[in-house]
């Protein structure tokens, strides 16, 4: 069958066709990206403006053909929230947050793993496995319990309690080990191996990139079909910002906004900062990070397959990568907490952290329209 997109390699120039359950490029190891044939009209917008606010508005801008359905929870359509009391406090007059924290399972993972998981049913996929830090394997035991698929989960055993409680929840086999998701990665791919199960580890497969471009899409949309001047994004396996790179180019390219690219900032803890390391030292790839340790799970990944990808992103939008400590980003998530009434994750919380360095050094200006992404709630991470 012919789809309207296909698949080209991410760092060599193989292509290939978008059927069956796709991994990684077997000549170079690299992530697959999607490419669409064409981009949607703008005048798309007028009909997607009355469809219901979940991701899947903008179908026609993801892995989805006329008639098949996703499997959906009622993933993205969160609030782009102002922040006027930080913004009161920061000198800022246009001051986001995007609240990821209300999507199924508690954190932004919903939108990749209801692509991905989608496009693997309709594909026949059997079982599916994850390695994670905690969240994506929550949300693959509920998609893949809503698409009635067997879910196997590895994660570190010092993955926060509510966490691992969730991933139960919805029936998945859960395997503790003592280690950092890159071990979980390696046990995650020798069970897939063995058992004929399909890895959705980040940037494995193709999809969940495509479900962290609604990020994009929806903060244009909200913002009346605009582009913010800059985000700042907490970056582990990093496919948020590379969904956002990809969605805000394509929408400047079709014609569907105006003006230039944010700059796509990123930020990691001090205590598992490859990004920033390899960003800092001029590299076009990452180095793996030793004895990675941060309470910010989802930024403990000493390895990201999409490191060089990530590291293009942050050159080509004239933006960087910043590292801040667990303290730092603890008193964040607090301030969020106390100031705009927003549970943030830790991870949320280091966007805040991150921007105050970046208002400091001048990376980003006082009057600069400024979105930060919460990716996650709270309380998952407390007992
Ligand atoms: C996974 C996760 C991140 C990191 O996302 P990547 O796409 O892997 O960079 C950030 N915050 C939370 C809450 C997460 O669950």
């Amino acid at each position: 069958m012919t789809r309207p997109w296909s698949l080209t390699c991410s760092a060599c120039s193989a292509t290939r066709n978008a059927d069956g359950l796709p991994d990684v490029c077997p000549d170079c190891g690299a992530p697959w990206l999607v490419r669409y044939d064409a981009a949607p009209a703008p005048a798309l917008k007028d009909e997607i403006a009355r469809r219901p606010w979940t991701m899947w508005r903008y179908r026609e801008w993801m892995p989805l053909e006329d008639g098949e359905d996703p499997v959906t929870l009622g993933e993205g359509g969160t609030p782009l929230l102002p922040a006027p009391v930080l913004g009161h406090q920061l000198a800022m007059r246009d001051l986001w947050i995007k609240d990821e924290s209300v999507n199924p399972t508690g954190s932004f993972k919903a939108r990749g793993l209801s692509a991905a998981v989608t496009r693997a049913k309709l594909a026949g996929v059997k079982a599916f496995t994850v390695p994670t830090a905690g969240n994506a394997g929550v949300a693959l035991s509920a998609y893949g319990r809503r698409a009635g698929v067997p879910v196997h989960v590895f994660a570190p055993a010092s993955t926060p309690a509510t966490i691992l409680a969730q991933i139960r929840v919805f029936g998945a086999h859960l395997e503790l080990l003592d280690g950092h998701i890159g071990d979980c990665g390696k046990a995650a791919r020798a069970y897939a191996a063995e058992h004929g199960a399909f890895d959705v580890s980040t940037l494995r497969e193709p999809y969940r990139i495509e479900g962290k471009k609604t990020l994009g899409l929806e903060v244009a949309e909200q913002l009346g079909w605009t582009l913010p001047d800059a985000v700042i994004y907490p970056t582990g396996g990093g496919t948020g910002l590379i969904g956002m790179w990809i969605a805000f180019r394509r929408l400047l390219e079709s014609g569907w906004v105006d003006g230039t690219m944010p700059k796509l900032f990123s930020v990691q803890s001090t205590g598992c900062a490859p990004v920033v390391e390899a960003f800092e030292r001029g590299a076009d790839r990452t180095e793996p990070w030793q004895d990675p340790w941060t309470v910010a799970s989802g930024l403990r990944v000493p390895s990201p397959l999409g490191g060089a990808i990530i590291l293009k992103a942050l050159n080509e939008t004239g933006a960087r990568a910043v590292a801040v400590s667990d303290d730092a980003l603890k008193a964040a998530e607090r301030r969020m907490a106390e100031s705009e009434a927003i549970d943030a994750s830790p991870e949320g919380g280091a966007t805040l952290a991150a921007l105050e360095i970046l208002l400091e050094d001048g990376d980003i200006g006082h009057g600069d329209r400024v979105v930060l992404f919460n990716t996650g709630a709270g309380w998952l991470y407390r007992p």
